[in-house]
């Protein structure tokens, strides 16, 4: 960003010293941190509370959006998907999914990802780089800005879900600064426990996570109960296969709190692991594993042609949830959203590549 330091990803603590080192009063960093995070303002200009001498110092080393919206895609069932791109041009998505008494805004971390699950298509794209913790929470502001207008009401209380493009846990440190920033009560005000981190199965990344005082909810995508399907559908158990990944897991559910669960999402893809056999599998694992506080999400694929699966018929979805039910596993489905507009993980970014365009046949 030309130098210019991006407020967005600033804590309080570090607002406060970079207005102290422009020989500005502390209030001031308060004032900021309110129009960049409560009031959702995107320029110095608007910041009216501050004096005009002051908004221009702040234009000459610093700024508040890094992030250009590419192009936006609206749902018929009301899912805003956003394409948009880093100063250096890299892409990023985000998508806003409204129910009727919460919005959900799924977010990315990295632009691209290193892991190559063979059913995502932003792992065509490997990684181009990790985003920055203001390159995080900048996504989250812009997508409140797009629905409710800029620093506008919201209505909902709103979930976040780190599911976008990439792997959270390869992005750790900003990832934990950008979630600490947006929990703050005098901004953004989203809280940990609105707040899931979907991870491939980073496994130290899953023990140092257990360890955070204030953390947000764990999801694990598993997507296969035996070493040898998942080690083709996430290569990622390679490094950390699923003895490694569960005996984690069941330290990670050793310290939740009373009432607390976390989840693990499985993407149902037709006839690759999708059949009653995988079900009892899944539920064998476990039960081998003793993991009661658990919740599987049923995530049906979305199709995309070009990765050669297709989702499984909804009798199979129905019945792989009943068969997990049957052995005492609590499972949901999760209702596809924005299929109209390649709501799948990567879709949107791996669009806009040429190469991949091509790829797709588009
Ligand atoms: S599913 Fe997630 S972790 Fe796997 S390649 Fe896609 S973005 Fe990366």
């Amino acid at each position: 960003m030309n130098e210019l330091s991006h407020l967005t990803g600033f804590s309080r603590d570090e607002l406060t010293s970079f207005v102290k080192g422009l020989g500005m009063p502390r209030f001031r960093a308060d004032q900021i941190f309110r129009g960049i995070h409560e009031r959702r303002l995107t320029s110095f200009d608007q910041m009216t509370d501050l004096p005009k001498a002051l908004r221009e110092q702040l234009k000459q080393s610093a700024a508040i959006q890094s992030l250009t919206v590419e192009s936006k895609y609206v749902s018929s069932d009301g899912t805003r998907r956003f394409l948009m791109k880093t100063a250096d041009g890299r892409p990023v998505e985000a998508v806003f999914i409204p129910t009727e008494n919460r919005d959900t805004i799924c977010f990315s971390s990295q632009s691209g990802c290193a892991l190559k699950c063979d059913f995502c298509l932003t792992a065509k794209l490997g990684l181009l780089r990790s985003l920055s913790a203001g390159e995080i929470v900048e996504q989250i502001i812009t997508v409140l800005n797009d629905v409710y207008g800029e620093g506008g009401e919201t209505p909902h209380g709103t979930n976040l879900v780190a599911m976008g493009a990439g792997e959270p846990f390869l992005n750790f440190e900003n990832l934990i600064k950008a979630l600490e920033i947006m929990s703050d009560e005098q901004g953004l005000f989203i809280v940990p426990g609105r707040v899931t981190v979907s991870t491939a199965g980073i496994v130290p990344k899953i023990n140092e996570f257990a360890k955070l005082e204030r953390r947000p909810n764990l999801a694990i995508s598993l997507s296969a109960a035996n070493d040898e399907l998942r080690d083709k559908l996430m290569p990622i158990n390679k490094r950390w296969n699923l003895d490694e990944l569960l005996t984690s897991a069941k330290s990670f559910e050793k310290t939740l709190k009373r009432g607390e669960r976390f989840t693990f999402e499985y993407v149902l893809l037709g006839g690759v692991n999708d059949t009653d056999g995988h079900a009892r599998e899944l539920a064998d694992l476990l039960k081998k594993y003793d993991l009661r506080r658990v919740k599987i999400n049923l995530i049906p694929h979305n199709p995309a042609d070009q990765l050669g699966y297709h989702p499984s018929t909804a009798e199979q979805v129905k019945r792989f949830k009943e068969l997990l039910e049957s052995s005492g596993v609590s499972a949901y489905v999760r209702t596809p959203r924005g299929r109209d507009i390649y709501a799948a993980c990567g879709q949107l970014a791996a669009k806009s590549e040429p190469n991949l365009v091509q790829i797709a046949g588009v």
